[in-house]
């Protein structure tokens, strides 16, 4: 088939949008019945431009919900004893719920180090080993923020994941693997792919639900995707006529798919509101013990 879109194409930022108005409308309720006001805490080391344009969204959502926001910005020669010390003064803060060091750090930095002094409670981008273990076991605690803003975007588009045969092209601890984990969670018959696989379009034609997370600008052509599949795709490449593009190739795939994310607009705005979720639940947690 040529041209026309059959697909429903996921509205990641209106989604995202409803999400962060009712995170506000949350955020407003605590403040009123028990005096807090959730607090998030940024770290950034270095002057890479893309994690400063991330950390200044991640600023900005933060205080358009009425959260408080405070950024540490650090020079890159900054020594990791410098950083924990930060971290431990955090994690000590009853005004911060949530801290968020932006990775990469800087190479003389082990960011394992780093995110293992973060209060696993106030470990909101949900990296830490500790809530890490909690999402193998199926235990409440903090979640990876692309892969459960992926989890919100099939719930609020109505699609069913139970029972659901779903393909993740990608084994990243930040998005393939935890993914994997909370689609397992929800009764999903889960694979996973990579870059080892053999013959990956074999595998990909086999999804009800189909997601990209592989860094490889449009390498999921039409026919990899089933019939009816709902591809969500999680690439963000820059091609070299500097359009921004997906992991999926779109046209194509949207012309076999139920459902499609585009790019920009489908993941992408999803992983910033649920910073903003997870911040809220650690301060509601805080609330609850009375600190
Ligand atoms: P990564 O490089 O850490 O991991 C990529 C994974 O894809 C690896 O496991 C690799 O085995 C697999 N892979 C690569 N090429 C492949 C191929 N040809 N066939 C099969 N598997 C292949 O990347 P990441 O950090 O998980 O990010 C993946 C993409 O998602 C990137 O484009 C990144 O920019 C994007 N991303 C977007 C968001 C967001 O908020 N939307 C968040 C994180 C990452």
């Amino acid at each position: 088939m040529s041209g026309a879109t059959m697909a429903t194409v996921i509205d990641g930022n209106r989604i995202a949008q409803d999400v962060r108005a009712e995170i506000k409308a949350q955020a407003s309720e605590l403040k009123e019945n028990n005096g807090v006001i959730p607090g998030l805490a940024v770290i950034l080391v270095g002057e890479d431009p893309a994690s400063k344009i991330y950390v200044g969204r991640k600023e900005k959502a933060a205080k358009e919900v009425g959260f408080l926001s405070r950024e540490y910005l650090l020079p890159p020669d900054t020594q990791e004893d410098r950083i924990r010390e930060i971290v431990i003064g955090l994690n000590a803060d009853p005004e911060i719920h949530g801290i968020l060091v932006q990775l990469p750090l800087p190479k003389h930095i082990n960011p394992d180090v780093v995110i293992e002094t973060i209060d696993p409670r106030k470990d909101v981008d949900g990296f830490h080993p500790f809530n890490i273990g909690g999402l193998f076991t199926g235990r409440p605690g903090h979640r990876a923020c692309t892969p459960l803003g992926i989890i919100e975007l099939l719930d609020r588009s109505g699609i069913a994941i139970e029972g659901k045969e779903a393909v993740i092209v990608g084994r990243s601890n930040i998005v393939g693997k935890p993914l994997a984990l909370m689609l397992l969670n929800r009764h999903a018959t889960v694979t996973i792919c990579h870059t080892r696989t053999r013959d990956l379009p074999s595998v990909t034609k086999r999804a009800d639900i189909l997601v990209a997370a592989a860094g490889k600008a449009e390498m999921v052509r039409g026919d990899m995707v089933r019939q009816g599949a709902v591809v969500i795709d999680v690439g963000i490449n820059r091609r070299l006529d500097g359009k921004l593009v997906g992991d999926v190739a779109f046209a194509e795939a949207a012309d076999k798919a139920s459902f499609i994310t585009p790019v920009p607009g489908g993941v992408g705005p999803m992983t910033i509101a649920m910073l903003l979720h997870n911040t809220l639940e650690a301060a509601r947690m805080a609330g609850s013990r009375g600190l």
